[in-house]
């Protein structure tokens, strides 16, 4: 059940102003509302409807960073469940070369783990509503957004209205915050649609998370909690995807089987199909006056190497370091170098990530021999550089370069 804040009429004051409550602005506002400030969480959509089980069919790749970040924020226990990744193994199409990550190669815990996002954001909001210091007003609609000496404010479509010192877009993809700040994004179309479902099959997973390159895109099975269940992102043809999507169950679980190989044995769908139009997107800014962008709303990457939430929690850590501190030394919420040090921290990050993604998509997608030759090579070679399989891990972990407290497992 959302909190509400003070009745209409005069302007609420906050410390900062969060526009849209999913993955990642929810996780700020824990962040930010544990450390005692006063902060709105503001989302269009009715909250019970985003949990309900045909909402988001999408299983997020959790990387120990982010689990890091969620435990500091009291979140990793209240998700109800959580697959374990312990190997990785990356396949190019019908060639036998391959790619095996195994997470013995760098430690004992797992490489990451499987959470549907349904899970994620039940979490999520158990958690905001009992954390001090933050109205959750949703759903609420912002009408227009204002700007005075030393605030930012948004209006409410019930009239109500908003001030803070700083509001964060944290919208998605499409973020009004961003457009008002007049932020410009670059965008990549892929021509692509991940088709996301989950199947339960013959085989148990034991806790590999398959990525299988095909001409048109990575197909990619993800070990959920129960041993024989797995999450799916079959990347496809946008002009195809009606024709899929009205298959019936059986047939549709014999094209995922089909383009798997025997790996899994025979596999049945367990729930609905979803499907999402796959783009990437950089802002050229993370901030503007008295504004500042977090998650999908200042980057979407390709979903190949299932990072996009796992870059928002890295920006949740970082921004919630430097608010807090700020807060402790009086120094205003808003102020330029403040988030000039927050876009120099993420966005180097953001940006390797998003060539990384859209370099690999591009590059499984052409069937040119010569080509195909030389990556399938490339996969046998890196197999057998155990130093550079360990660098690529830590990586894909999140926890190589300057990690903010969050991500090292310290508080805020
Ligand atoms: C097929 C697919 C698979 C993926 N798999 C992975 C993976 O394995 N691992 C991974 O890390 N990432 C993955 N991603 C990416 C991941 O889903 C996104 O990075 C993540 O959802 C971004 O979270 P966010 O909170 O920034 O934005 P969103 O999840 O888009 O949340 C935005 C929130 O803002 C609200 N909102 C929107 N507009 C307004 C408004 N005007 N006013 C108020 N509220 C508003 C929405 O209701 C929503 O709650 C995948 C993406 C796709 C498409």
């Amino acid at each position: 059940m959302a909190k509400t804040s003070s009745p209409a009429g005069a302007a609420d004051r906050h410390d900062i102003l969060i526009l849209g409550g999913g993955l990642v602005g929810a996780s700020l506002a824990i962040a930010l509302g544990q450390a005692g400030l006063r902060v709105a969480l503001i989302d269009r959509d009715t909250p019970a409807d985003q949990v309900q089980d045909r909402f988001d069919g999408r299983g997020s790749a959790v990387s120990l960073a982010s689990k890091r970040v969620l435990v500091g924020l009291g979140v990793w226990d209240a998700i109800a469940e959580k697959g374990p990744i312990l190997d990785i193994r990356v396949s190019d199409g019908p060639s036998r070369l391959h790619l095996h990550y195994d997470h013995r190669t760098v430690g004992d815990e797992p490489m990451g783990w499987i959470i549907e996002n349904r899970f994620l954001r039940r979490a999520l909001h158990k958690i905001v509503a009992q954390t001090p210091n933050v109205d959750w007003l949703a759903p609420a609609r912002s009408t227009g957004f204002e700007r005075g000496p030393g605030w930012v404010g948004l209006t409410l479509e019930d009239g109500r209205s908003l001030r803070a010192p700083l509001l964060v877009g944290a919208e998605g993809r499409s973020s009004p915050t961003r457009d008002w700040a007049g932020i410009s994004v670059r965008r990549v179309e892929y021509h692509q649609t991940g088709i996301v479902c989950a199947v339960e099959h013959e085989k148990p997973h034991q806790g590999i998370a398959h990525e299988r390159f095909l001409p048109i895109g990575p197909l990619a099975l993800l070990p959920l909690e129960h041993p024989n269940r797995s999450s799916v992102v079959w990347t496809e043809d946008p002009a195809k995807v009606p024709g899929f999507l009205a298959l019936s169950d059986e047939d549709f679980a014999y094209e995922i089987e089909r383009r798997f190989g025997p790996w899994l044995g025979k596999m049945r769908m367990v729930g609905p199909r979803w499907n999402y139009p796959l783009t990437a997107l950089m802002a050229n800014r993370f901030y503007g006056d008295r504004i500042v962008l977090a998650g999908d709303s200042a980057h979407g990457v390709h979903p190949i190497a299932g990072q996009g939430v796992n870059l928002g929690w890295r920006d949740v850590a970082a921004l919630a370091e430097l608010l807090v501190e700020a807060a402790r030394t009086g120094t205003d919420l808003g102020s330029p170098a403040l988030l000039a040090r927050y876009e120099a921290w993420r966005k180097p990050d953001c940006v390797g990530m998003l060539i990384a993604t859209d370099g690999l998509n591009r590059l499984f997608a052409t069937d040119f021999p010569p080509v195909r030759l030389a990556r399938d090579v490339g996969l046998a070679v890196v197999n057998r550089i155990e130093p550079l399989k360990r660098v690529l891990i830590r990586q894909a972990m999140g926890v190589l370069g300057n990690q903010p407290k969050l991500v090292r497992g310290e508080r805020v």
